[in-house]
């Protein structure tokens, strides 16, 4: 996420020019990952599904114990503040929040104020060859940390475990890994979540996986269903997605994005189910904030 020269961030309250924007060296947030964030697409300056990446980011806040300032409107007013102040339409927005500066101990976890800083970015999306022919996707090595070490429902600043992932995928010539849990089961994404379609029947790892509940998720599963397919979350092995007819990944960013490779493995290039289901997400995305298409 890289703002450009003259565009302004929200920091602590305030708009201020990205290039001016400063954290202290005892923000807890760079000292420890004690911070917790969501991402979200606007559409024609509106974020899609706010209310849900706000119900996430207090659910994270609040596993950390950690407050919000000015609660889910003051996160609400930080998005809608870069949003207009950048004069974007089609963006990424980032929030982010911290316990903020304090004491650089483990154990103080009550600093005064927490750092609160909202992004907005001009929207890049993959490309239109991606969507078209796929991506290509790689099994990780290194499996998702365990919901009983360090819950991947918590959307945390702590992103070392999708890193590298991220950096096993690079390596590979992929553009994301799949990661396994520590039971052997598919769980998601370096940064997103994966559905399978076997025999017209979607399928994709349940939440007791440990995973991260996707907003793209939640909302492709209620499509699926209202759309009269069969929607199964459960457990799946690396075999189940070796025989799947077809793979999508989803983020709100990339929405659904089809997978054509994974490893040296081709898969069909016929994506019908995948197909159906972007063209539903696209106009579901329409529709719930009011664009003309
Ligand atoms: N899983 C992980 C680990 C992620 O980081 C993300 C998004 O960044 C997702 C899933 C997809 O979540 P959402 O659909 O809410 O963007």
């Amino acid at each position: 996420m890289n703002p450009g020269a003259r565009s302004r961030v929200w920091l602590n309250g305030r708009l201020v020019p990205a290039f001016r924007a400063r954290v202290s060296v005892f923000d807890r947030g760079f000292l420890f990952g004690d911070g917790v964030y969501e991402t979200m697409r606007a559409y024609a300056g509106r974020p899609f599904r706010l209310a849900q990446h706000l119900d996430r980011l207090g659910a994270s806040a609040w596993r950390l114990d950690l407050r919000l300032p000015g609660g889910r409107r003051g996160a609400a007013r930080a998005v809608r503040s870069v949003l207009a102040a950048n004069r974007l339409g089609d963006a990424r927005v980032r929030v982010t929040v911290t316990r903020g500066a304090g004491p650089a101990e483990l154990g103080k976890t009550a600093p005064a104020r927490p750092t609160m800083l909202a992004v907005a970015v001009p929207y890049s999306p993959p490309s239109p060859r991606e969507y078209r022919e796929g991506v290509g996707v790689i099994l990780a090595r290194t499996r998702r940390n365990p919901r009983e070490a360090l819950d991947p429902a918590i959307k945390s600043n702590n992103l070392i475990n999708n890193m590298l992932a991220k950096m096993e995928a690079a390596r590979a010539g992929a553009r994301d890994a799949i990661f396994l849990n520590i039971a052997g089961h598919l769980a998601e994404g370096s940064t997103s979540n994966v559905f399978l379609v076997d025999g017209g029947v979607l399928m994709t790892p349940a939440l007791s996986c440990g995973i991260l509940p996707g907003v793209t998720r939640a909302a492709v599963i209620g499509l699926a269903r209202r759309m009269g397919m069969v929607v199964r979350e459960g457990r799946f092995t690396p075999h189940d997605l070796a025989r799947a007819d077809e793979v999508f990944l989803t983020a709100s960013t990339v929405e659904l994005l089809p997978v054509g490779r994974i490893g040296r493995r081709r898969l069909p290039a016929a994506r019908p189910v995948t197909a159906r289901l972007l063209a539903g997400y696209r106009a579901l995305v329409a529709r719930e904030l009011g664009l003309r298409r």
